[in-house]
């Protein structure tokens, strides 16, 4: 892979004029492991330029027997990182914008999105050596409240929540489920612990003590956290006086979401999609793929209450939120039908448009029950063909 060495530049996000802002969709591929070498695997992504990325190893999604190979394809995303790019260059082209529109009182998002072990945990959270999007966006939120203390008075808090099986848990301080709760901010999970805090260094503590709280799958224990969504909210206060001298009170949100892997979530072809329904499907990963086919369409309902992470980041994929995804793939031709897939996704993620005001109001009663589930399966097998 040495030799498609291309550093992504610092793009700036796309913004619209009328429409709101696009979702941004960012591509990382990771580096090609140990056991991938050693397995003979050899690479299928090449990132082109720093906006494309060639996946070769095509498979036709109805040719079961993978027969006929199709000799490649271009995607082009608003960023494709290489396998060397760095946390800090990742960091910076998807998530240093949104922690300065949190400062100015807005909302952000960023989701990192692909199969288990395509690097969605080691872009969010990263090492102790090289920290991710989490960490080094706390620490840029507190060097930036650093720099303009004068502003006003900046308060942090910050929640960590886990979506699991539909029961959300509070990742920082476990205990009985969460309920989801409706306020003015959309909705909530009722009792999900605020934490006030005033250093980086307490986040890492913090961080670290959710992760460690994470589910792990019983069954498979080398594939920890591969169903659970992980969503980190940093929620910024402050006060500033306008011209008049009247105290405005500001909030940002910005919310940082590692989710399940989504290799369950969607298959390309019938008999996979077959044996997924008997197996526990990710609800949540399902029902957020259908919410962007559903804005994609411009749907007048949008069925966010499908689902307890559509619930809880309603706001993020129709309402007033800069959005960012990251698309994590790994370069193994090993993994080349889950790279496909995540580029679908991601090709399609591109479509959504925000919107300035929130028009796509929900009022549809939660559905829970298993034939829905299967609806949604159907409905989505169909938009896959
Ligand atoms: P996921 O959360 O998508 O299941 P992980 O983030 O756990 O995947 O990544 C799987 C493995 O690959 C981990 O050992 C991780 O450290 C490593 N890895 C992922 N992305 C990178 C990268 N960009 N550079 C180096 N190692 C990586
Ligand atoms: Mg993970």
């Amino acid at each position: 892979s040495s030799k498609n060495r291309v550093v992504a530049r610092k793009l700036s996000l796309p913004e619209t004029k009328k429409t709101g802002n696009r979702v941004t969709v960012l591509v990382r591929v990771r580096p090609i492991s140990k056991k991938e070498k050693e397995a003979g695997s050899r690479c299928c992504v090449r990132i082109v330029n720093p906006r494309d990325v060639y996946l070769t190893d095509l498979v036709n999604p109805n040719d079961y027997l993978r027969l006929n190979r199709i000799r490649g394809r271009h995607f082009t995303f608003d960023a494709c990182f290489p396998d060397s790019a760095t946390q800090q260059e990742v960091y910076s082209t998807s998530t240093s914008e949104l922690v300065e529109g949190v400062l100015q009182g807005r909302n952000g998002t960023v989701f990192c999105y692909g199969a288990t072990g395509a690097g969605k945990t080691y872009t969010m959270i990263g090492t102790l050596e090289s920290p991710g999007v989490m960490v080094l966006a706390i620490k840029d939120l507190f060097d930036k409240i650093k720099t303009r203390s004068c502003d006003g008075n900046h308060v942090v808090h910050l929640s960590y929540l886990e979506v699991y099986n539909e029961t959300i848990k509070d990742l920082i301080s476990p205990g009985r489920p969460l309920v989801l709760r409706e306020d003015k901010q959309g909705n909530v999970a009722a009792g999900l612990t605020q934490y006030r805090v005033y250093s980086v260094d307490e986040v890492m503590t913090l961080l670290q003590q959710g992760n460690h709280n994470r589910t792990t799958e019983p069954t498979r224990a080398n594939e920890t956290s591969s169903r659970s969504h992980a969503v980190l909210q940093v929620v910024v206060e402050y006060q500033v006086r306008d011209a008049a001298m009247n105290i405005i009170n500001n909030v940002g949100k910005l919310s940082l979401v590692d989710l399940a892997g989504s290799e369950r979530a969607l298959a390309t072809n019938r008999r996979t999609l077959r044996s997924l329904e008997g197996a526990n499907i990710n609800r949540s990963l399902l029902a957020l793929s259908s919410c962007i086919n559903a804005l994609v369409e411009g749907k007048k309902h949008i069925p966010y209450r499908n689902s307890k992470l559509t619930q809880l980041l309603k706001d993020s994929l129709g309402g007033k939120c800069r959005t960012v995804m990251i698309a994590n793939i790994s370069s193994s031709n090993l993994s080349s039908g889950e790279t496909q897939n995540t580029l679908h996704w991601a090709d399609r993620a591109k479509m959504i448009r925000t919107k300035a005001n929130d028009a796509n109001e929900d009022l549809l009663p939660v559905t829970e029950t298993g034939t829905d589930q299967a609806k949604l399966v159907l409905e989505l097998q169909k938009e896959n063909r």
